[in-house]
């Protein structure tokens, strides 16, 4: 036998110790019980013991010894979760970078194949809009901690044993439908029905399933739920209030949630995550701020500039610090991402910290004649109007002389709709929301479909940049 073949083929069960990985981080219902009922200081206990291995763990990753030495920063510096301000934080920018020297076996993955132990992997990857996408490997142990996680958060928004979970996510590169079918499947008890995204199972046999299977939970981009509904009842003929769904689970961002509850007759409940973390927070039952999962992530919400701390209901940004990860542990990346912390505590009696909602992202915001404007906010204008149906797309344009103006064309939810006049007063609407005048254009339904890839993707396109490129 060569040498090569001596080398064990890791075995998948065989690689967790599941009884120890439970009592650590309990899954739902145990969780309800015990860890989500911690008091303040005994959660910064816990996160503190699993922040000090976690960095040690970190040390051992080439990414951060390259980031933080160049930093001058000493393997004793950090001493425990107070001196977490004091280590540089990350984004995106710097794993590209990481991927530039080495597209797959990245040295932020900490992982290499010539030398370790094999072990049973798994990638997901971002959803590669600019670029390639970037990969994410996940260990056993990395992977049944996100999928406790998402079993966790789905608890505490109803789901239960035998309940069909309908999941219009997509099943490839991205973690989004991967990690839903395994949260449900291994950690709730209920059924994940994975239907896919409109190019995978078209929009009316989506309806035609729940129709006949009664699935009680639709899990999905809001604005793919919101068409799914209209077609529903638009095309089909079929009152999407009539169907059995009692919620809807979503990354709801600025949205309208009474808008898309009042369609389908359902709760709407928001939900936080990424490709490279998994589920981190979400709402219980009193939709009152998004509880973050305490003892697996320690969440920062800073300042974008200064990178101080904002106090409970002033916005910043999220920098999010992993404590249970082995391949690419998370140490304050910049998740772009801007929330406010929730101000009071939650009717549920949870002590894990919540935020309120995900404003958009820093790094889509336009600065438009010095006003911050995030695509996703226009979109809840526009959805929380009755004439339109929730389809826009913003498109920034450069005017001679350097001025910008952003036009927002808008999708009307039926022909009889009066244009000019919808135009002028969601124009006005918006200026009143904004703070600034965008133009306004009303298209007939349907007609932004290929813009935005409304039929074929999950990730909708809200902008479109027409600006002259900087020399
Ligand atoms: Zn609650």
């Amino acid at each position: 036998m060569s040498e090569q073949s001596a080398a064990r083929i890791p075995r998948y069960a065989a690689a967790l110790d599941f009884e120890a990985l439970w009592d650590e981080f309990p899954p739902a219902d145990v969780y309800f019980e015990t860890a989500y009922r911690r008091s303040a200081d005994e959660i910064r206990q816990i996160q503190n013991q699993r922040f000090l291995v976690q960095m040690a763990r970190a040390w051992q990753v080439p990414f951060y010894k390259r980031y933080w030495s160049a930093a001058g920063m000493l393997a004793g510096d950090i001493r425990s979760l107070d001196d977490l301000e004091r280590i540089p934080p990350f984004s995106v920018h710097d794993l590209r970078d990481s991927l530039q020297q080495e597209p797959f076996w990245a040295d932020y993955i900490g992982i290499d194949p010539e030398s370790d132990e094999p072990l049973p992997l798994i990638v997901q990857t971002s959803g590669g809009t600019t670029g390639l996408p970037r990969p994410m490997l996940f260990t056993p142990r990395d992977r049944e901690v996100m999928n406790i996680l998402t079993g966790r958060r789905l608890y505490m928004q109803g789901v239960r044993p035998f309940d069909l979970v309908q999941v219009s996510l997509s099943m490839g590169l991205t973690n989004g439908g991967v990690l839903a079918r395994e949260g449900i499947w291994k950690y709730t008890g209920a059924v994940p029905v994975m239907t896919g995204s409109g190019a995978q199972t078209p929009t009316r046999r989506q309806i035609e399933l729940l129709q006949a299977w009664n699935a009680k939970f639709l899990i999905g981009f809001p604005a793919y739920l919101r068409h799914m509904a209209l077609v529903s009842r638009d095309e089909l003929g079929l009152d999407p209030r009539t169907l059995s769904v009692k919620a809807l689970i979503v990354h709801l961002g600025l949205e309208d949630r009474s808008s898309l509850e009042k369609l389908w007759g359902a709760d709407v409940y928001d939900t936080y995550g990424c490709n490279e973390c998994g589920s981190m927070a979400s709402e219980c039952s009193h939709k009152s701020g998004m509880h973050l999962f305490e003892d697996a992530f320690v969440m920062e919400v800073n300042d974008p500039d200064t990178l101080q701390p904002k106090p409970p209901g002033e916005r910043g940004v999220i920098f999010i610090t992993t404590l249970f990860k082995h391949a690419a542990p998370m140490i304050r990346y910049n998740m772009n991402d801007i929330t406010s912390w929730a101000v009071g505590s939650c009717s549920c009696g949870t002590q894990q910290r919540s935020i309120t909602k995900i404003y958009g992202r820093s790094d889509s915001m336009v600065k438009l004649r010095g006003v911050n404007v995030f695509p996703e906010a226009v979109g809840a204008v526009i959805s929380a109007n009755p004439r339109c149906n929730g389809e826009y797309v913003c498109v920034l344009e450069g005017a001679p002389g350097g001025a910008e103006d952003m036009t927002v064309i808008v999708e009307s939810s039926d022909a009889s709709v009066a244009s000019l006049e919808l135009a002028k007063d969601l124009a006005t609407r918006l200026k009143e929301a904004m703070g600034v005048k965008l133009a306004v254009q009303i298209v007939g339904a349907g007609e932004l479909d290929a813009t935005t890839g409304l039929s074929r993707t999950s990730k909708l396109k809200r902008l479109i940049d027409r600006r002259p490129a900087r020399a």
